[in-house]
């Protein structure tokens, strides 16, 4: 097993944006051919049709969730989500309601060790009893059954984790647990950026690359939560560089925020931040771009999305990454893909924990659905 790219939202170069871009909604790009490529724009989010209100059922299939009991009516009030996102630096809880409202947010920096379950679960006592499910979205590979296949060295000790386990019998509700970058993925393809998009492709830049296939709203997980793991792709790059995963050569050792820094660092001596190093319009960011884009070109050429989100921390370096990223994707991707819009993500640093709610709330009205299939007529 690989480990995952750490939490992108918690990138040190940067913080996404905490509200969608401001820049105006444009048209997707016409159909094209790999050798005239639309402008290079990233247009804000575009506005869609409603989201598909039938979803896919989830994958891999979940066990059996905690019940508020069987045959019971519905309360009168739509259930609220407690929504937890953990990362490397901070840890986050909030109510997300049904239409992906966050209610309240409280925040914590992260423990070391083995303190980290305490203190998500310190944080997230006080709003457990307006809450009908819980979402955690963690940094680490997410088995299906909600434990920590792996994770960072950001996350120490994480790995083997029986998060759900552990936050169903503190909190009493029905857990999801979700890798934070699927849980970003879900927000965005549910309420953000790719809402309304049949399949879509959300990458997420930043101390790490990660990923999510979306369809129809939900996040492919595959058989053992290591579906979307865009950074771990292998990158068409001269060099030979080591991944965060022991790998040579894959994208993420050449184009996450770290991966940029240290790659100015070898072409001028310098150590800089990666925000000053966008700001001086090196050339390497442009080189990381490229492979980037590529690399995403190759990944919609396999699935064949209707839309593709770049989110993270880097994505905020704006046209000095993304215009050359663009323009590496429509001229790598096949005619179809090629023509599909790209977007920035809208959500920012919220995305993993609406998401994590989104979902929770999803499994729980799936429950709730089969538990009144179940039940005699009148009870
Ligand atoms: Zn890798």
């Amino acid at each position: 097993m690989r480990p995952p790219a750490r939490d992108p939202l918690d990138d040190p170069a940067g913080s996404p944006p905490s509200s969608p871009p401001s820049s105006p909604p444009s048209s997707p790009p016409p159909h094209t051919s790999p050798s005239s490529p639309p402008p290079h724009t990233l247009p804000s989010p575009p506005t869609r049709v409603p989201p598909p209100t039938q979803l896919a059922p989830p994958e891999p299939p979940s066990p059996a969730l905690p019940s508020p009991g069987p045959c019971s009516s519905p309360g009168p009030r739509p259930p609220l989500a407690l929504a937890v996102d953990i990362g490397g630096t901070k840890i986050a809880v909030g109510l997300v309601a049904a239409d992906g409202t966050l209610l309240e947010r409280r925040r914590t920096a992260t423990p070391a060790g083995p303190s980290i379950l305490g203190a998500v679960l310190d944080l997230a006592r006080p709003l457990r009893e307006r809450a009908a499910a819980c979402g955690i979205a963690t940094a680490g590979t997410v088995d299906p059954r909600g434990r920590i296949a792996s994770s960072t060295d950001l996350l120490t000790g994480w790995a083997g984790t029986d998060v759900r386990g552990a936050a169903e019998r503190a909190l009493r509700l029905p857990v999801t647990v979700l890798n934070d970058c699927h849980a970003a993925g879900v927000a965005e393809a549910r309420i953000g950026a790719a809402r309304g998009a049949r399949t879509a492709l959300v990458v997420a830049v930043g101390t790490g690359i990660g990923g999510a296939v979306c369809v129809e709203g939900r996040v492919r997980t595959g058989r053992t939560g290591t579906a979307g793991s865009l950074g771990h792709l292998p990158a068409p790059a001269a060099a030979r560089l080591r991944c965060s995963c022991g790998a040579l050569d894959h994208v993420e050792a050449y184009a996450s925020g770290p991966a940029i820094e240290r790659a100015y660092l070898r072409e001028t001596g310098r150590a800089l931040p990666l925000a000053e190093i966008g700001r001086l319009g090196s050339p390497v960011i442009a080189d990381a771009a490229a492979l980037l884009g590529r690399v995403l070109a190759g990944a919609a050429n396999l699935i064949d999305p209707d839309a593709v989100v770049i989110a993270g921390g880097v994505s905020m370096l704006g046209a000095v990454l993304l215009e050359p990223l663009e323009a590496a994707y429509r001229a790598e991707a096949l005619p179809g893909p090629a023509a599909v819009p790209l977007s920035r993500a809208a959500l920012g640093e919220d995305a993993g924990l609406v998401g994590a709610g989104l979902e929770a709330l999803t499994r729980l009205e799936a429950q709730s659905r089969r538990e009144a299939q179940s039940c005699p007529a009148g009870s």
